[in-house]
């Protein structure tokens, strides 16, 4: 067995501990005599699990009791569509488009109410971030929506925007569980957790309990509601039962790396290295505005896509995968989720220093 270094955008590495975890209980969980995957979801064991992961996901990010944690299925993007059917009271709701992900939610959003773009960085293709210190607010908007992390971009909110007293929705998932955050500040937090926290098929929403009502957009299916699945526990019907167990473990694991703060200053170290190497560079360059880097997703380019082709297949062949660009951008992207070890960068500043010797 070799394992590579994945720069997957998402689905993305995970920590290698977790994943010989989950092998060595695959036949057999704690005991029980089958799989995680072939139990009920209503079983003694499972219920454990679930709460279990739910405890460890308030720990870790310190959420206040009047904040619920769900654990639904359709991806982000399903909640595009979830957000405004739930929240838009008044019909209105503010965007601000720092990117593709932001967008689609914007677009979606549009079907269900008047949706507002009171920002955006798509003139200069989204490598930035717009100054959120004094936007146009609507006075009747029911909540202000970001993509906090802009994965396909490599963009981050460095500060919060000044939402005026408003409901502040995030799709955090990027940078989901990469830092400490300030749960109060939000009236939702959500993500898929395939990027940054665990395998495709779980979202994660962390919502304050004045959010969920039954006064929700006439029409919605009940599978839709936030109410629903607040009121069962996550358990209304079958839910992505494997994936909760692997986010569980991953949380176990971030604890025991001392939790956010820690994982916070390894992700500052990761990404240095390799900002340092893209700012000194004479071959690569970074494509963000400085101030707004992510510290997860690390978009260069050469300026030449043949080039750009050839570093992605050169470093493909020496182990490090996945550092092709998005579709729509080209260039190269490393994602340098929590599980990418510090080592891992290494290997991709030396392979690039090399590339960039032979290839000057
Ligand atoms: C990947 C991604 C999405 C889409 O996630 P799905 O689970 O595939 O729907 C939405 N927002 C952000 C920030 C993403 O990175």
């Amino acid at each position: 067995m070799s394992r590579v270094y994945n720069f997957s955008a998402g689905p993305a590495v995970l920590p290698e501990e977790v994943l010989r975890e989950a092998a060595a209980e695959m036949l057999d969980y704690n005991g029980t005599g089958m799989s995680v995957m072939e139990m009920s979801h209503r079983s003694k064991a499972f219920e454990e699990i679930i709460q279990t992961a739910e405890a460890d996901i308030r720990e870790l990010m310190n959420i206040p009791d009047n904040y619920k944690v769900l654990f639904l299925q359709g991806g982000a993007s399903q909640q595009f569509a979830m957000i405004p059917m739930n929240l838009m009271k008044n019909g209105v709701a503010d965007f601000i488009v720092t990117g593709q992900w932001a967008k689609k939610a914007y677009q979606e959003a549009q079907k269900f109410g008047k949706a507002n773009k009171i920002a955006s960085s798509e003139d200069r293709t989204f490598s930035y971030i717009p100054d959120c210190s004094d936007l146009p607010i609507s006075e009747d908007a029911d909540y202000v929506y970001i993509c906090e992390n802009n994965t396909i971009y490599g963009t981050k909110y460095k500060e919060l925007p000044n939402t005026k007293g408003k409901t502040l929705v995030a799709d955090v998932s990027s940078c989901f569980l990469s830092e400490p955050v300030d749960v109060t500040k939000y009236g939702i937090i959500y993500g898929g957790v395939q990027k940054n926290v665990g395998p495709a098929g779980v979202v994660i929403v962390i919502i304050r309990e004045d959010l969920i009502t039954d006064d929700v957009m006439p029409g919605t299916p009940t599978m839709l509601k936030y109410k629903t699945h607040a009121d069962a526990k996550s358990l209304y019907n079958t839910p992505p039962a494997y994936g909760i167990y692997i986010c569980g473990k991953v949380f176990k694991w971030l604890k025991k790396q001392g939790g956010l703060a820690a994982m916070k200053e390894r992700n500052e170290k990761k990404a240095k290295l390799l900002y340092d190497f893209l700012d000194q560079s004479k071959l690569f360059k970074g494509t963000v505005e400085k101030k707004d880097r992510s510290l997860m997703n690390v978009p260069f380019v050469t300026g030449d896509a043949d080039l750009d082709a050839k570093f992605v297949k050169e470093a493909k062949e020496a182990g490090l995968e996945n550092l092709k660009g998005h579709r729509t951008v080209g260039g190269m992207r490393a994602s340098i989720y929590n599980a990418m070890p510090y080592e891992g960068v290494e290997a991709l500043v030396a392979f690039m220093k090399k590339f960039e010797e032979e290839n000057l």
